[in-house]
């Protein structure tokens, strides 16, 4: 599994759309100083569920949508969509390729979709689970993070490691299990 290709629309710094096309193997983003690098991260992390606006540099959830500049009108709503390549079936789901998109409005209205329909956050959130991909996966490493998983709590670092060994799905099934027996 690979990302393909990531499309951003009124999404921080970018106010047109946009796609960024990538194959397998390394590909590295540069440029200058405050040109939009960390934001196509942020982009891939708000697409798969991300809630807090802290980890993504704003203030409130509002501020991944484009503000606007002297020359341009801020937008009203913000979009982005990351496509995945699945031909090896990595992700359970019976598709080659799985794209995921979530787009906000500015009334605060927010909708997420898996190739198309209409979905919860929770089935992109579950979809991604011991893939390393999540939000909370490794494959995203934030600046200052290396310090914050080697300082961290051991329950913290934990997860990380269920993650890494694939047994996310399973504990959360068997919490939900022990839940519905309480019942
Ligand atoms: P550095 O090399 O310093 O890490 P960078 O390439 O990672 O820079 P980013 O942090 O991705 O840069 O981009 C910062 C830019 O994005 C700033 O110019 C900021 O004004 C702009 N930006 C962030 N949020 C919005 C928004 N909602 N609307 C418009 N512009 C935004
Ligand atoms: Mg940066």
């Amino acid at each position: 599994m690979y990302l393909k290709s990531i499309e951003v629309n009124g999404f921080k710094s970018f106010a047109n759309k946009m796609i960024f096309k990538f194959d397998s193997g390394i590909t590295g983003i540069v440029g200058p100083n405050g040109s939009g690098k960390s934001n196509v991260a942020d982009a891939v992390r708000w697409v798969l569920g991300e809630q807090s606006a802290k980890q993504l540099r704003g203030a409130k959830m509002e501020d991944v949508i484009f503000s606007g500049t002297e020359m341009r009108k801020p937008m009203g709503s913000a979009y982005v969509a990351i496509t995945m390549d699945n031909s090896d079936h990595s992700l359970p789901i019976g598709f080659e390729e799985v794209t995921v998109a979530r787009r906000v409005y500015r009334s605060g209205e927010s909708e997420y979709l898996m190739n198309g329909s209409p979905c919860r956050r929770k089935d992109i959130v579950e979809l991604f689970f011991d893939t390393g991909i999540g939000k909370e996966g490794y494959s995203i490493i934030g600046q200052g993070q290396i310090d914050q998983i080697l300082s961290g709590k051991p329950e913290d670092r934990r997860e990380l490691f269920d993650e890494a060994a694939g047994i996310v799905k399973y504990k959360k099934n068997k919490l939900e299990t022990e839940k519905s027996l309480e019942a």
